[in-house]
Parts: structure tokens; C-alpha cells; sequence
């Protein structure tokens, strides 16, 4: 930790190119004493007015409206519907992560603003697919990510439609239908932490995840990148949804936000530059931390599991000389 006199205000440094203020923050819901203000705020500013999950919360009510097959189709497993719902996938996909990549990277409409690393995509380098960065993350995205994805849509769009799974509806348990949309982010954190940590045990390191990690400079494609292996596990939180009652807009969320929001939260930007004074946030530097330093920061800023385990990177050179030794530790 940095003690007081030596927080970071955000700008450039050796390091980075930019980077927000330090210590990196984390959700304040857990904070002790309890910090009823921040907590408040942190949740106002998390949903309203739009933001990154307002945006999949608005996409997932228009999806269930307009883009979803009905339950009735989707009684009995069909190549027609199935197929459908891929297709769909991967559209959103290609909209958000190439969308981001061309403002950012091709157009480069906002320059250098808010990006992190100095660096950009790699080029003529064998680690990867084609020896190029960009192909091989929407290689590896498209093929296995949105087809994986796509799978544990099937299934639980058949659990719908039988009744394996429970379905609630809005107006008979409203409450219920707006909390689960505030406690699904924790859901998700619990579940990335501890996929994600297990995802660093040297053997399954090397033979799963390092996949993710070529990309130490990352880009939206980069995001959904990964080994199918590590596809199953991090979807596999969809499963969730056999056992939690919810509306099928709540499951379309989550799968969007673990899907989708991996080419924002990999876009190497804090924010997107919309307008004069128009920011959204799209991306954490806590995650990046992860890909520059690896051992560290295995969850994200929504629930504070690294600050409780001891894995948090908060910005500063003692953390990063603190995970050095760590990783000596665990790969020699
Ligand atoms: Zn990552
Ligand atoms: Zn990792």
C-alpha cells in the first residue's frame, strides 16, 4: 500500500503512457468502518446516468425483445435457432470489439488520450497466430470464444424454454429483479477470481492460460482471446442461471457481460473520448496491471477479493517490486 503523502494523481509517468489516479480503487461496498456515502455513490455512478452496464442492462432488454427465438422454438434443440443465436453473437461481438479497435487503434480518433501503455498491437511476432496480434485475437475470439459462449446459450435457453430452469418474471417479483442486477457484478467477481487464480497454477499457466497472456499490450480483440479450455471455465458462470430464479434479460446480461465487456475492459483505455467533456469508462488499469505484472490483481475493482487475498496491485513501484518476487517465487 502507498501510504498518504505518496498517492499518484493520474497522468503520464516512466511507465505509462496514462494512468488514473493511485492506488487503483476498489468497489468501497466492503469497506470497514462501513462507508455508506462512497457506497452510495460508487453504485449511482456504476449504473447512471449511462454507463458501461446501463449499456448491457438496455442491450439485453432490447435483445430479449427483439433478437431472442421464442420458448416455444426453443423447446426442442434445432440447428435453425441455434444457429441464429451464433450469428447473433457474433455480431455483437464484431460490433463492440472492431468498433472499439477502429476508434481506437485504426482511426485513432482520440490519439493517445487515456491509453495506458505506450505500446500498441504486436507485429511480426511468432507468439502469435500469423505472426500478428490482431488476426490471432480474432481467431481465437471468434472461433472459440462466441462458439463456447454460444453453447452455454443453448443450454440455458433450453432450460428456459422446458422449465429446468427458474424463470421470474418483473411484475411478480419486481424487487427481486432489480436487486439481482445490482448483486450479479459480485456474482461475477467471486466467479472470475477464483477461475482466474487457479488459471495461474504454473501447469495450467502454461498450458491454458498463457494463451491469454501473449497479449501483454492489449486491445479490444484481445479480451475474449483465449485457450477454449479457459472459454469453459470463465462461461461457465452462466450455469448459474439453472439454479438462481431470474428473467431471462438478467442471463442475456450476464452472458454480455462476460462476453462484450472484455473488449472494453481490454481496450487499453480508461475512457472513451466522446465529446468535449462526453467520457465513458470503458477500461480498468487494474486489469491492466495484470497483464503487465501477472501475478497479481486476478479479479477486478467491482469486489475486493485481491485486496482480501493479498494479490492486489495498486499502482505503485513497491507493489510492482512486491509481485516480482512472487512470480520468481512461483516460476522457477
Ligand atoms: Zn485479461
Ligand atoms: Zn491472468
Amino acid at each position: 500500500m502507498v501510504s498518504e503523502n505518496e498517492h499518484l494523481r493520474a497522468g503520464e509517468s516512466r511507465e505509462w503512457n496514462w494512468h488514473p489516479n493511485l492506488p487503483v480503487g476498489v468497489s468501497p461496498i466492503f469497506s470497514w468502518p462501513p462507508r455508506p456515502i462512497a457506497t452510495l455513490k460508487w453504485f449511482t455512478l456504476y449504473w447512471l446516468p449511462i454507463t458501461e452496464s446501463m449499456i448491457y442492462a438496455l442491450l439485453a432488454l432490447a435483445t430479449w425483445f427483439f433478437l431472442v427465438p421464442t420458448l416455444e422454438q426453443m423447446r426442442v434443440l434445432e440447428w435453425s435457432w441455434v444457429l441464429q443465436l451464433w450469428a447473433r453473437n457474433i455480431i455483437l461481438m464484431t460490433i463492440f470489439a472492431q468498433g472499439l479497435h477502429l476508434w481506437l487503434y485504426g482511426w485513432k480518433k482520440q490519439k493517445d488520450d487515456f491509453k495506458y501503455d505506450r505500446r500498441g498491437l504486436a507485429k511480426k511476432n511468432r507468439v502469435f497466430l500469423w505472426n500478428d496480434q490482431y488476426w490471432d485475437n480474432v481467431t481465437y475470439t471468434l472461433l472459440s470464444g462466441v462458439t463456447i459462449w454460444t453453447f452455454y446459450d443453448v443450454i440455458i435457453w433450453l432450460g428456459y424454454a422446458n422449465g429446468w430452469a427458474p424463470l421470474i418474471t418483473f411484475s411478480d417479483h419486481p424487487i427481486w429483479f432489480l436487486l439481482l442486477f445490482m448483486i450479479m457484478p459480485a456474482i461475477q467477481s467471486f466467479h472470475f477470481y477464483w477461475v482466474h487464480r487457479a488459471l495461474h497454477i504454473p501447469w495450467i499457466y502454461k498450458r491454458v492460460h498463457s494463451v491469454h497472456h501473449r497479449s501483454v499490450s492489449i486491445a479490444p480483440w484481445s479480451g475474449f482471446s483465449m485457450h477454449p479450455i479457459e472459454h469453459i471455465g470463465y462461461m461457465s458462470l452462466l450455469l448459474l442461471f439453472f439454479i438462481i430464479p431470474a428473467h431471462p434479460i438478467h442471463f442475456l446480461f450476464m452472458g454480455f457481460w462476460l462476453a462484450l465487456a472484455t473488449a472494453t475492459s481490454h481496450s487499453g483505455y480508461e475512457n472513451l473520448v466522446l465529446g468535449e467533456k462526453a467520457h465513458l469508462k470503458i477500461g480498468t488499469f487494474h486489469h491492466q496491471l495484470h497483464h503487465r505484472f501477472f501475478e497479481c490483481n486476478y479479479g477486478n475493482t467491482e469486489m475486493p477479493w485481491d485486496n482480501w487475498f493479498g494479490s492486489y496491485h495498486d499502482g505503485s513501484p513497491e507493489a510492482t517490486e512486491r509481485v516480482k518476487e512472487i512470480r520468481k517465487r512461483m516460476h522457477r
